[in-house]
């Protein structure tokens, strides 16, 4: 593949499948199945999931009732949910694999701790970053960049609903373009 250590980035709406919520265990283990081949292939991958298919902050915090910043926080145990389902569907596959949360949840999965990361990549297991950055006002894709980054990931992969970087939403503007490289 040419890559030693990549980081892999989808959205919570990817695990929901048609009906937009929740998480479609078919759809769980296709995803865990295409990490596999990655890792088969002596390829070292760092998970980033968002939690779109739950909840996210800003619509939570649609109607005033919840606070924007208690609605991130919720956003970000979404994420951890969908980690632990993730780190299910690989091991079910045969995958070894931590799920590492960057909110204390010690009774579910490790906390993020850096240097024990590292350690679990290059012994070959699968590390899922969860609860985002563990910081409200950020996404899941600002999280896997800071990942991304921390861990020395030669690339992100990023599997989304558009095919690029856009100057602006292509769902909502037809002259949205798209930017073949940036900087
Ligand atoms: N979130 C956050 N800080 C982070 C990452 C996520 O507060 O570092 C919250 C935020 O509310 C966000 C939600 O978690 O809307 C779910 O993440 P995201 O929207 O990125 O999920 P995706 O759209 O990729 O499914």
């Amino acid at each position: 593949m040419g890559y030693k250590r990549v980081l892999v980035k989808f959205s919570g709406e990817a695990l929901s499948g048609n009906s937009g919520f929740g998480i479609d265990v078919k759809i769980l283990e296709y995803i865990a199945g295409e990490i596999r081949t990655l890792v088969d292939n002596g390829v070292e991958v760092g998970i980033v999931i968002g939690g779109g298919n739950i909840i996210r902050g800003v619509s939570a915090a649609q109607g005033g009732i919840i606070r924007r910043t208690s609605g991130d926080y919720m956003g970000m145990l979404a994420t951890v949910i969908n980690a632990v389902a993730m780190q299910e569907a690989l091991e079910y596959l045969g995958v070894d694999v931590r799920v590492q949360s960057a909110i204390e949840i010690k009774e579910v999965c490790e906390s993020y701790i850096y240097r024990r990361a590292i350690r679990h990549l290059e012994k070959g297991r699968v590390v899922v970053f969860g609860s985002g950055t563990g910081n409200p006002f950020f996404t899941t894709d600002s999280a896997a960049t800071l990942r991304a980054v921390e861990i020395g990931a030669d690339v992100i992969i990023k599997a989304t609903k558009v095919d690029g970087v856009y100057d602006k939403d292509p769902h909502k503007f037809s002259d949205a373009k798209m930017l073949e490289s940036i900087s």
